[in-house]
């Protein structure tokens, strides 16, 4: 891989040390687990959580003479990633083996794509709000078999081996070193993850482990030569990606301080310490010997494949992004929210169609959103619906109930559920906008409060005080605008 900046380093990024500013640089290889029914190379069932060994065909357990068939479902899911990813699709491939021996891999060998992947160079965008936009370069993708498990903690003195896994499709997704901090490479991890469930490649799991990552980690003097970098296996979340590069690039930092050097190794992240810590140095790393798998042939496909998968594709995050602020009118920082889940912006949008946008984003991001993170759920398990969500904007709109009432009525759907348009009439929530009726109460509180009338011609800003009246005597249910307009007549301000 051709090494090459494409980033001018950011000041706010440099981490400073005793002997002056370092700057991080990141570059991560995504395993996802690809989307499909069967195995790449076997008519084997992905399902997840069967019990040990139910989904293993002889191919998966490399019995004498077994050979690959290649899944034409992962092909097509691979290059539909690759569009995603706007890369380039190379139209011939090859399947190579990567030697090693392991008792969860039976045939010996990895069947893995090494010199000619299915996908080059690509790009992913990132949204950092306040720090603006930045592109992450991709430097490949590749499909390969996944390995089996074993399985250590179930006898005393026995291992067990899993071969449900053995031979499920992975894409490796191969970034450049372009990324500068660990919000960074959150970020990217993020968006990646978006990006592979918009297009249903990959489910995205990472807890189930169908996306882990391997991040390299190296330190520099800002806008200097790339440093000697570390690689973190197999990490499994968010969080802890971000973990993972803070602790080992202050490692780095201090070791280099020291005037030591960085050796080139394989490290491991511990959640519970929040450390890194050695696995294999690069004297141990494996010498795999890849060579071309003479079981198969090499992949190739034509530019009508490509076309037909390129027309099929979903509208993806960043296009789904502009298309909110274009249709909508609502701000790029809410776009970005509402697009990192499928769910969570067509929710939106069966809310905002027709209405408000901005009124719409505005709840469904604060009173939705946070409402369902405060109780651990997420958009599918809305105990209120967007059709019901938008009922009550329509209410809102029609001038039946103020915001504040749509509140209350919002809180009635979520526990009692029922259709907003009749709750209001039941429990008397319209609003009052009969003038008659509220030019009474302002009377009244005017007469009453003679010391108040007379601060208010003076300071202006005591109006608020007046409406508060109104609307402490009518629960609510007064017009705002009609409170106002009235009070000022009859206060003469
Ligand atoms: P390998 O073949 O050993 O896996 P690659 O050249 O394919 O190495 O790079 C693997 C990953 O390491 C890529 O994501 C790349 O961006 C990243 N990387 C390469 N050099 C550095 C570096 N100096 N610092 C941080 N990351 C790096
Ligand atoms: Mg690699």
């Amino acid at each position: 891989m051709s090494l090459v900046d494409t980033r001018t380093p950011t000041p706010k990024y440099f981490i400073s040390g005793a002997t002056g500013d370092w700057e991080m640089v990141i570059g991560m290889e995504v395993h996802a687990q690809v989307t499909s029914e069967s195995k790449l190379f076997s008519g084997s069932s992905t399902e997840f959580g069967r019990p040990p060994n139910s989904n293993v065909s002889f191919v998966d357990a490399a019995m004498p003479g077994m050979l690959p068939v290649i899944n034409e479902e992962c092909v097509r899911q691979a290059v539909r990633t690759g569009l995603g990813l706007k890369a380039k699709i190379n139209k011939r491939s090859l399947f190579d083996r990567k030697n090693y021996f392991y008792p969860d891999l039976p045939q010996g060998y990895q069947i893995s794509q090494f010199k000619d992947p299915i996908v080059g160079e690509g790009v992913v965008k990132l949204d950092l709000g306040e720090d603006g936009e930045v592109e992450i370069g991709i430097e490949r993708l590749h499909l390969e078999q996944d390995a089996g498990k074993s399985i250590h903690d179930q006898h005393p003195n026995m291992s067990f081996v899993d071969l449900n896994r053995s031979g499920v499709a992975l894409m490796e997704i191969v970034s450049k070193p372009d990324l500068r901090s660990s919000a960074e490479a959150r970020a990217y991890l993020s968006k990646l993850r978006t990006i592979l469930r918009y297009l249903g490649t990959c489910d995205g799991n990472m807890e189930q482990g169908s996306m882990r990552a391997d991040i390299n980690v190296s330190v520099r003097r800002p806008g200097g030569e790339f440093g000697t970098r570390c690689e973190i296996k197999n990490v499994n979340s968010v969080r802890f990606a971000g973990q993972a590069i803070e602790y080992e690039a202050r490692r780095q930092i201090d070791i280099l301080e020291d005037g030591g050097t960085i050796d080139q190794e394989t490290r491991l992240f511990d959640p519970k310490t929040g450390e890194t810590r050695s696995m294999r140095s690069k004297e141990e790393a494996h010498d795999y010997r890849y060579f071309p798998d003479p079981d198969l042939l090499p992949l190739e496909f034509d530019d009508a494949f490509i076309a037909m998968l390129a027309q099929d594709l979903p509208e993806l995050p960043d296009e789904k992004h502009d298309r909110l602020i274009a249709e909508y009118g609502v701000t790029p920082y809410d776009a970005s929210v509402l697009v990192a889940e499928r769910t969570s912006v067509d929710y939106f949008e069966d809310v905002a169609r027709g209405r408000d946008g901005k009124l719409a984003a505005n709840w469904v991001i604060n009173e939705l959103f946070g409402r369902l993170s405060k109780e651990g759920m997420s958009v599918e398990d809305s105990p209120v619906s967007a059709a019901q969500l938008g009922s009550i904007f329509d209410l809102i709109s029609q001038g039946e109930i103020s915001g504040k009432i749509a509140k209350d009525l919002f809180e009635i759907v979520w526990t009692e559920g029922g259709d907003p348009a009749k709750l209001v009439e039941e429990r008397g929530m319209k609003q009052v906008s009969d003038t008659g009726a509220i030019e009474k109460i302002v009377d009244e509180i005017i007469a009453g409060n003679p010391d108040q009338v007379e601060k208010v011609r003076e300071k202006p800003g005591l109006l608020g005080w007046f409406v508060g009246q109104v609307m402490k005597q009518t629960q609510g249910k007064a017009n705002p605008q009609a409170v106002n307009e009235i009070l000022k007549s009859k206060l003469g301000i």
